[in-house]
This record gives structure tokens, sequence and C-alpha cells, in this order.
């Protein structure tokens, strides 16, 4: 089975989709962090980041790979730390816009999300990556919560600061995050992970029969 968990940044995908995950004992496959990693790489290796050609084939002779531990290595480098910096907040929505490198993504997290059961976490899987996936959730949450989370993760940044950032990757993400129309969509503004967490676990349950 697969469980599909889309939305914008803040809105809890990424605490939800791994804590399910670890108490369905599904695979967790965080999208994020590929088109993370791969900002990562272009800003190190100097390709640039209006050169879709040049990122897409970036993407294609480096392969994204996840540890046991959640841990996430690009052309053998650990960028587990190095990709939550906000450096990379600001560029990864420019890499992320290339259809070159969806291309070339969207067929990886195809191919990992193939092997069994999975959690898929990002912007497009119920729409693209995952359009059969057998639940789909949607998550949204109001933006001052989503701002406020973020300044939990990102500390030493400003909250107006990290609003304004937020705002504007939204913007720039908003033409790939989409929810499907077979989507439920859940605010998470006022809900405890827990509660998130058992509320998609029941339309699992629902599903599974
Ligand atoms: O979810 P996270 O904030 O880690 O995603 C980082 C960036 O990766 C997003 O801002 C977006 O530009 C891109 N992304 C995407 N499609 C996905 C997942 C992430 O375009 N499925």
């Amino acid at each position: 089975m697969i469980v599909a968990i889309d939305g914008p940044a803040g809105s809890g995908k990424s605490t939800v989709a791994a804590t399910l995950a670890l108490r369905l004992g599904f695979r967790y496959l965080d999208t994020g962090a590929m088109y993370r990693a791969l900002t990562w790489l272009a800003l190190r290796e100097g390709v640039q980041l209006d050169d879709g050609i040049g990122l897409g084939a970036l993407a294609s002779a480096h392969a994204v790979s996840f540890g046991p531990n959640g841990s996430v290595t690009i052309a053998e480098t650990d960028v587990s730390a190095a990709i939550r910096d906000a450096e990379i907040d600001r560029h990864v929505p420019t890499v992320a816009a290339h259809p070159e490198v969806r291309k070339v993504m969207r067929e990886r997290q195809r191919a990992l999300g193939s092997a069994g059961d999975a959690v898929i976490e990002g912007r497009d899987i119920g729409t693209v990556v995952a359009p059969d996936a057998e639940v789909k959730i949607f998550l949204v949450a109001a933006e001052t919560e989503r701002a406020r989370r973020r300044t939990a993760d990102r500390p030493g940044i400003e909250a107006d600061r990290l609003a304004r950032e937020l705002r504007r990757r939204d913007e720039r993400d908003a033409i790939n995050t989409r929810p499907a129309v077979d989507a439920v969509q859940l605010d998470t503004t006022e809900l405890s992970v827990d509660e998130v967490v058992e509320r998609i676990e029941r339309l699992v349950e629902e599903a599974s029969r």
C-alpha cells in the first residue's frame, strides 16, 4: 500500500509521515530531501540553478540514497544536516521547478515507492508520482502556525524573516503543490501530531478492508 502525504512547508508533513511510517511498519520516503540534496550538490559543483538541462544531468548522474537511520547521501557525502540549511530552503524551489529535474526525480521516487508498503511525502505524490496511492492526504495549516513550526526548526533566524521566506517558497512551489481530487484534506493547525497520525491510520485501516 502507498500512503501519499502532500502539502506546503510547515503543514506537518515530515513529522506526520515519519511517525505514521514507524507505526504502520511501512518504509518512509521524503521526496523533499531528494530535491534538497540535488540543490546542495548543484551549489557545490557550481552548476547554475537556471540550467535545467545541466541540473537534470546532475540528477541522473547522482542518485540520492537514504540510510536506515534516515540519513541522506548524495555523491558519497552525508548531507542529512546540510540540506536543512536556510540557504537550501531559498534555492530548492528554483531547482525543483525544472521539468528535466522533476522527470528524473519522479522516476526514482516511483521506483523507490514501488518496493512494497510506503508512506511517501512531498507535494505532487498523490497527483503525479503515485496517482494510484490507496490513501492520499493533503495537509494544510494556518500561515502563522506554519511559520511558528519553522521557527522551531530553524533557530537563529528571525521569525518575521522566516515567515516571509516561507511565503515566498510556497508561492514558487505552488504550481507543483496541489491536492489530488481524491485526497483527504486535513487542517493540522490545532491538531497534535498524534491526532493527525491517528486520523490517517483510520483511513489506512478503511482502505485495507
Ligand atoms: O518538503 P520540503 O520542504 O523538504 O521540500 C523542499 C523543496 O523540494 C520544496 O520547497 C519544493 O521546492 C521541492 N519539492 C517538490 N516536490 C516534492 C517535494 C519537494 O518540488 N514532491
